[in-house]
């Protein structure tokens, strides 16, 4: 056990993870804050407000982690932008809590090889998969049998094909059990995020895509299981609220105490399960082909859903028009793997580029 105070940089700090993170921070005398960076937004508030040398607002991220040195970075960019801050932690073996999924897929064997070099910790804060590394803390590899990573479903569950044309961005911005940046939010209406989750835990824990299934679980109480080799599956339960996994991953391996009340039963509680519909929600579809092709694919997948999202956002697609554009920039991709990061650079650019000739110019 140490007594050090434990110095984080905190990447992303303007967003729904970033200031949940700074909650958790300020409650724990055991964590400080030792940088804080943005995409645009003014830093000006919070670094006053928690005493924080290193401010960057925008720029290569890489800058800010070299200058202040942390114990701990945690990585809550949204999406491709978080890649070279990811990979800075994992080669230098600093301990990187990962919420930034789109980095860990995009970079997916670059990262899982800068890890192996590095030697350092990476701790999910993705919900599930924070909730399938404490099911597996402390198991042999070949007792496991497969994961099970839930999903609520979204705000268009047991909507039909025909309904989903005419969904609006409010609408979709409107999720049933998580509050989230409005990325994100968009990925769980199309299941896009259950797919890029299905990737990440691939890369996070080593196992083959046909042994991680996903399972839309309306109440989103159980984050995760994982199924063993003798029948049982062990099972994470908790209220849908990020600071659980915030505050594992961020006390590892303590399991400080949080705000966050204990499960109540005495009110009932209904725990449903059942199959994802591929059809009206091809992208979770589309991640698996990605995940299992390899390469450069699942790179090019979340590049494409990238631009497929903002596209959406910005009022320029329907919804049901961002699967398409993600197929289609996926099936003309070469999806070779990439030796480096400017290989990886490249590839994703390639793939925004095609996902990009899809929309009328602006
Ligand atoms: P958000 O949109 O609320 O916040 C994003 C943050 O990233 C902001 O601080 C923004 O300024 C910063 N940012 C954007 N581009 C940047 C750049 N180029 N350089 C530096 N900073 C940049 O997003 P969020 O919901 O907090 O999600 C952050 C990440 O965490 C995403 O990868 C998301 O998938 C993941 N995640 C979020 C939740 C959640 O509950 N919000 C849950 C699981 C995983
Ligand atoms: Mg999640």
């Amino acid at each position: 056990m140490t007594t050090d105070v434990r110095r984080i940089a905190l990447l992303g700090a303007t967003g729904s993870i970033g200031r949940q993170a700074l909650e958790v921070i300020s409650a724990d005398p055991g964590l400080s804050v030792g940088a804080l960076a943005s995409g645009s937004q003014s830093l000006d508030e919070l670094a006053a407000a928690h005493a924080v040398e290193h401010v960057q607002v925008g720029g290569d991220l890489t800058e800010i982690l070299e200058a202040s040195e942390p114990d701990l970075v945690l990585n809550a960019v949204v999406g491709f932008a978080g890649v070279g801050a990811t990979l800075w932690a994992l080669e230098r073996g600093v301990t990187l809590a990962l919420a930034n999924k789109e980095s860990l897929v995009a970079a997916g064997d670059l990262a899982v090889a800068a890890w192996k070099r590095g030697g350092g910790l990476l701790l999910p804060v993705d919900s599930e998969h924070s909730a399938v590394f404490q099911c597996l803390e402390g198991r042999a590899t070949e007792t496991v049998h497969s994961l099970v990573l839930t999903a609520s479903g979204g705000p268009f569950r047991n909507r039909s094909f025909a309904d989903l044309e005419s969904v609006t961005v409010e609408e979709a911005l409107a999720h049933p059990t998580w509050s989230m940046g409005p990325k994100i939010t968009v990925d769980s209406a199309t299941l896009a995020n259950k797919g890029l989750e299905l990737i990440e835990a691939h890369y996070l824990f080593g196992l083959e895509y046909e042994r991680i299934e996903v399972v839309v679980h309306p109440s989103s109480v159980v984050h995760a299981l994982v199924r063993f080799r003798d029948g049982a599956a062990l099972a994470h339960l908790g209220y849908p609220d990020m600071r659980v996994p915030i505050s594992f991953a961020l006390t590892y391996p303590e399991r400080r105490a949080t705000s966050v009340p204990a499960l109540d039963f005495t009110a009932g509680m209904t725990l449903e399960f059942e199959p994802p519909d591929l059809e009206c929600f091809p992208l979770l579809r589309l991640a698996r082909e990605a995940g299992g092709r390899g390469g450069t694919y699942p790179c090019a997948f979340n590049a494409a859903n990238e631009v497929a999202v903002a596209a959406f956002l910005d009022g320029r697609i329907g919804f049901v028009e961002i699967a398409p554009l993600v197929e289609d920039a996926l099936a003309q991709v070469d999806g070779a793997p990439a030796r480096d990061v400017t290989e990886l650079v490249q590839a994703d650019e390639e793939a925004r580029r095609l996902a990009g000739r899809r929309l009328a110019p602006v």
